[in-house]
């Protein structure tokens, strides 16, 4: 018998703390609906410059408890280090095909780190021969159907894009904050942080203000306080005007 589960919706992340950063409001407001949601994280970080893979794999704990989130795996490739191979292709076909999920957020394609690029095309690759019959995967030795999402969707990073689409998240941005500063190794939180440790880019308070500050522009821009934005990668419709009337 198949070992598989329906999910809603399953973001698929290069590092621990990319979901939290990019769309941690959009999650708390779908585990706060009752909506199933399964983090999949494709490394565990092991390569940041600050604090070490244990610290870290606590903090993705304590955040994955704060966004709401039941289910959180790692795929455990190698960070820095993410390549478009058979096996990895393969790792994520078996992972699409086990939380059969609707939708799938991940990395955008155009990024700072090349790790986010990387994860991009993986997904893209593996999300198309998860519908492919003749590609075999198995999941505790048991063969598994195949499955396609509805939709993907890439949530923001660094770099901007067009936003085909934004998510009001402004009732919860103040939980999106504390699953961040939860990676408290990572991140700037007063009086938190170890001097000793090396500045990075997300670890400067400039990183939270600009966090905060971007939620706020796109928020204004369709007229809530928080928003984050969405890239479709395929053309979406609407079943018709009647979602707004
Ligand atoms: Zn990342």
């Amino acid at each position: 018998m198949e070992i598989s589960q329906e999910t809603d919706v399953l973001i698929i992340a290069a590092h621990p703390d990319d979901a939290e950063l990019s769309c941690g409001g959009t999650i708390v407001q779908l585990t706060a609906s009752g909506k199933s949601v399964v983090i999949a994280d494709c490394t565990r970080g092991e390569l940041g410059s600050r604090g070490t893979a244990e610290l870290r794999a606590q903090e993705t704990i304590n955040a994955t408890k704060i966004l709401g989130v039941s289910t959180r795996v790692n795929l455990g490739m190698s960070d820095g280090n993410i390549q478009l191979s058979q096996e990895n292709i393969h790792s994520v076909i078996s992972l699409i095909r086990r939380f059969r999920p609707k939708i799938i957020l991940f990395n955008p394609p155009y990024e700072r780190h090349p790790d986010h690029e990387n994860v991009h095309r993986l997904v893209r690759t593996a999300v198309f021969q998860s519908g492919l019959t003749k590609i075999e995967t198995y999941f505790e030795d048991t063969l598994q159907n195949t499955h396609r999402p509805k939709h993907i969707f890439s949530y923001m990073q660094t770099y901007e894009f067009q936003p085909s689409f934004y998510i009001d998240i402004s009732d919860y941005f103040d939980v999106k904050t504390a699953a961040i500063r939860a990676y408290s190794s990572q991140v700037f939180v007063k009086d938190e942080n170890d001097e000793n440790e090396p500045v990075t880019f997300i670890s400067k308070p400039d990183f939270m203000e600009m966090l905060e500050a971007r939620a706020r522009y796109f928020g204004a821009l369709i007229g809530v306080k928080y928003a984050e934005p969405y890239l479709a990668i395929e053309p979406v419709g609407i079943p018709s005007f009647g979602i707004w009337l």
